[in-house]
């Protein structure tokens, strides 16, 4: 069980976490935990800060990261001599960090390894208090330092997890309290290097973390605990009446991933995508709703819409190569230099003499690129939002794709492109005409239901 910066934020969050611990304690769990949410922003830019300023002018952020989390004890443990023994156990961390901060300071040097260890508090501060809490309400739990199973490379900030090490040391560290059928309260995020030293496994990594232990430790499933109601069918910020998906694969997770989607990083799961293991993404603040199973395969035979992602920013280029001197060659010879330049190509298609590209989020030297490639050549750019719109099976129901041209044809389409795989079509629309779009064609999913 993983929970996120949101769900530990403050008293109150972990209040939430330790009931859903507590309800299912059956299940045997390792609970993964995130920093509160802003204190890993918090803790880079004080390193950061510290090698360019005087150590005692850091000393006021500090003091704030210590109250923060000395008010979270204060509210969410009862007794006083957990609350006394927490207590000071954050206070010592603390301090370790403001020798970290003087040496950076006196060094004024911040190397990645500083930044690990800085970082690291965020983690440590969090599930410390969080194990305390849990003995708090009588839990049988126990805290486990991340570092003594996730072992890694020394690529500071980045680190890799060496797998087979974290295996050996999950079997011996963790198994044995397992079947003691303790709860495993431990951070995400974290590891150790050959030698000991702390490493991090680059921003967002908690949900790496438990993908990883999931994966060595060979579990039921890996729940990933946020602050929305799993994977929805569409951005609720666009879409006001987007649904939970209740189940999905993991190519849909891949697939809507890839047109930048805000949902799970197919990466981040990769360790669970390879042993098969499921993952359920959960809301800590409704644990009430289902959330999304993510399984290898979709229960979901028959063709669907499941759901639709907007891609504002994009344009499409059009050129027309002259007809007088083989046109093929010289459309394959531009399309590689636009390959070549850099440009975050969408899709390409060439048909008889002209070119279709669709690119996104340009900038002024994607402009310039352009301007430069296509010297002398007639072109055309259109500013446009895709519409990626993701299912099983789509392309292969003829039902389906009619209703969706039909409900197109009002949102004035400029280009239909083919996903990578049967499951999903790319329209592109007017700018000002994306959000009228997605909201039409979301309707199909609700009709679904
Ligand atoms: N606390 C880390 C970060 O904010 C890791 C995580 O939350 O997943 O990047
Ligand atoms: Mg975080």
């Amino acid at each position: 069980m993983k929970f996120g910066g949101t769900s530990v934020k403050n008293a109150s969050a972990m209040q939430n976490v330790l009931e859903i611990v507590k309800s299912r304690k059956e299940q045997n769990p390792v609970v993964v935990l995130s920093a509160c949410s802003g204190i890993t922003d918090k803790l880079i830019r004080l390193i950061q800060d510290a090698s360019k300023k005087p150590a005692k002018i850091m000393m006021k952020e500090i003091e704030a990261i210590e109250i923060h989390h000395l008010n979270i004890i204060e509210e969410l443990i009862r007794k006083k001599e957990i609350k006394k023994h927490c207590s000071e156990n954050v206070q010592n961390m603390i301090q370790q960090l403001v020798l970290l901060v003087e040496g950076v300071s006196l060094l004024r040097e911040c190397t990645p390894r500083s930044l690990d260890a800085a970082v690291s508090f965020g983690e440590l501060l969090s599930s410390t208090i969080f194990e305390a809490a849990c003995r708090d309400k009588k839990l049988d739990s126990v805290f486990l330092d991340a570092r003594h199973v996730m072992k890694t490379n020394s690529d500071f900030t980045q680190a890799s997890v060496d797998f087979k090490e974290t295996k050996n040391l999950a079997n011996k560290n963790i198994y044995p309290l397992s079947n003691k059928r303790k709860i495993i309260i431990t951070q995400g995020f974290i590891g150790s290097d050959d030698n000991g030293v702390t490493t991090t496994l680059g921003r967002g990594g908690s949900d790496y973390t438990a993908a990883v232990l999931g994966s060595v430790l060979n579990t039921d499933e890996i729940q990933i605990w946020t602050d929305v109601n799993g994977v929805l069918s569409a951005d609720p910020r666009i879409v006001h009446n987007a649904v939970t998906i209740p189940e999905m694969s993991f190519d849909e997770i891949r697939e809507l991933s890839y047109y930048g989607a805000k949902v799970l990083h197919p990466d981040t799961i990769k360790p669970a995508i390879l042993r098969k293991i499921p993952v359920r993404v959960l809301n800590t603040f409704h644990p009430e709703n289902e959330g999304t199973l993510i399984t290898p395969g979709t229960k979901v035979k028959s063709a669907r819409i499941r759901a639709v992602h907007l891609k504002k920013n994009c344009i499409n280029l059009s050129v027309e190569v002259p007809h007088t001197q083989n046109p093929e060659i010289q459309a394959f010879e531009i399309l590689s230099q636009v390959y070549k330049s850099g440009i975050k190509i969408v899709s390409t298609s060439i048909v008889d003499n002209k070119i279709f590209v669709t690119i996104d989020n340009p900038n002024e030297s994607t402009y310039n690129s352009i301007k430069n490639i296509l010297y002398g050549f007639d072109y055309k750019i259109e500013n446009v939002s895709l519409l990626c719109i993701c299912g099983v099976n789509l392309l292969k129901d003829s039902d389906i794709l009619q209703k969706v041209t039909i409900i197109l044809n009002r949102f004035e389409p400029k280009s239909v492109l083919y996903g990578f795989s049967s499951n999903s079509l790319i329209v592109s629309v007017p700018n000002g005409n994306g959000a009228g779009a997605l909201n039409a064609v979301h309707k199909l999913i609700l009709d679904d239901k």
